[in-house]
């Protein structure tokens, strides 16, 4: 033990022994902003975990990437891409080091809290022809009344021809809502209930249209405005009522990203979850130079509803193209040499977190809450009380990480979300670790998180982006 002098300074003292929290306005640097417009544009284009999948693709393919196939030859070139039923993508850039050695890899995720168009949609009742939804992820039901909504996805007709579906983006467009109930009227049915009861998934009717096909004297046919607003699509997109059935359509806010405060130091936008993290990890990939060991960035879909089914980070895929990859450059590929790659590889969970807000302090613990501002959050657990279901990454790996990140300037926080036993949330941190790999969870500071507009720093944005950058480049 050092043994302090009597007449130490107390200032040298506390700077040494106790700890400072930083803010990420500490350092000036330059390019925070740029950064941050370059993330608002991608934000307004990658509305869906398909558009998203699709920029990151040619971003990719800009760069120089190729496919990785599974039947194909690759070239030495050392730069893949996979793209998964186009949901979800893996990068792939080898490093100089032996592969055994293991991966850099960081893991985020695409898809957001949205609604959904059902199956067999469109009813008509009243006059008024509507859509009937099922909402998708964590959603606060009555956030998605009388606001803005576009429409995107796919649309795959019996001969296998995909139809894209774009409405409510352009200036031109029309929009779409669910009309809330007036306040005059909701006392009994809204106010006096709990949120829960109030709004429910089957008040999320979206309105269609309102204009009948013809209505003569005689004839007053039903479904006038059904058969109009079918016809209006089939004669725009080919399609009938029952390509409904194998379709994904998805609602998302038709607005765009835009500066927030007056001193503009927020980006305000729907699908920070986790688009900042993704948006951060695919820059810093294509940054990387020098690399040494192989660095690999999955962009999940699917993570939003407990990451299930193919495209998620639970579906063996990842498994699967990491082996694909392995085996094109080791001689005596077996199982066992792949598990001892992935079990040699460091991995980052990156997801955002829940920045304090001081509105509702009763839910935080301050001198653990991430702050808006703070830098990034580094999250040694998640889950919910207890720890329940959480990955609760290894100190070993924490001091591994906060060295790289004091080496490298970047200001970080170590966070949890929210009081102990308030509630909580989980990442795919846990996924990662079931394969053998170390994982941490770090990610950007939100406000508003799972609202159809959130909050984050640009400061914040640009510091996940740095510790992204030397994760990739320099952990080992
Ligand atoms: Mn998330
Ligand atoms: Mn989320």
């Amino acid at each position: 033990m050092k043994k302090i002098k009597k007449n130490t300074n107390i200032e040298k003292l506390k700077k040494t022994i106790l700890s400072e929290k930083k803010s990420a306005w500490e350092n000036e640097e330059k390019g925070i902003d740029i950064f941050a417009e370059d993330y608002m544009k991608f934000l307004n284009y990658a509305k869906t975990e398909r558009l998203a999948a699709n920029f990151i693709v040619n971003m990719a393919v800009k760069a120089g990437y190729e496919e990785l196939k599974w039947n194909g030859k690759i070239s030495n070139g050392g730069k893949y891409w996979f793209l998964n039923k186009s949901k979800s993508v893996i990068l792939i850039h080898k490093g100089s080091d032996d592969i055994l050695k293991g991966f850099n890899l960081i893991a985020t995720h695409i898809d957001a809290p949205r609604i959904d168009l059902k199956q067999n949609p469109l009813i008509e009742d009243s006059g008024i022809a509507l859509f009937k939804t099922h909402y998708y992820g964590g959603i606060k039901k009555y956030h998605w009344f009388n606001i803005p909504l576009a429409i995107h996805g796919v649309v795959v007709k019996k001969d296998g021809e995909v139809v894209n579906i774009n409405i409510g983006e352009k200036d031109t467009d029309p929009v779409f809502l669910i009309p809330d109930l007036l306040p005059h009227l909701s006392r009994k049915t809204q106010e006096n209930k709990k949120i829960l009861d109030a709004y429910t998934g089957e008040h999320l009717n979206l309105i269609a249209g309102t204009q009948p096909y013809k209505i003569t004297k005689n004839v007053k046919e039903k479904d006038q405005v059904k058969l109009n607003v079918m016809n209006i699509l089939y004669k725009e997109y080919g399609i009938t009522e029952s390509d409904f059935t194998s379709a994904e359509l998805e609602l998302v806010p038709a607005y765009k990203s835009r500066w927030a405060g007056v001193d503009k130091s927020l980006i305000a936008g729907y699908g920070h979850d986790d688009r900042a993290c993704s948006y951060a990890s695919l820059k810093a990939f294509l940054d990387i130079k020098n690399v040494k060991r192989t660095c690999v960035a999955v962009f999940a879909d699917k993570e939003e509803i407990g990451s299930e089914g193919i495209t998620s980070l639970r579906s063996l895929v990842l498994t699967d193209i990491l082996a694909l990859f392995v085996s094109k450059f080791v001689k005596n590929y077996d199982e066992i040499l792949l598990r001892k790659v992935i079990s040699s590889s460091f991995a980052v969970s990156g997801d955002v977190d829940a920045a304090m807000d001081p509105t509702w302090k009763e839910v935080n613990e301050p001198h653990n809450n991430a702050k808006i501002g703070g830098g990034v959050s580094i999250n040694k657990f998640t889950g919910h009380g207890g720890k329940y279901m959480a990955n609760d990454a290894n100190a070993e790996y924490l001091a591994k990480i906060r060295k790289l990140f004091d080496e490298n300037q970047v200001v970080y926080q170590f966070t949890e979300l929210g009081k102990v036993d308030e509630g909580g949330g989980g990442t795919v941190a846990k996924y990662l670790a079931k394969l053998g790999m170390e994982v941490v969870d770090c990610g950007t500071p939100v406000l508003g998180m799972h609202s159809p507009y959130e909050l984050v720093s640009k400061v914040d944005l640009f510091q996940t982006f740095k510790a992204y950058k030397v994760f990739f480049e320099n952990i080992k």
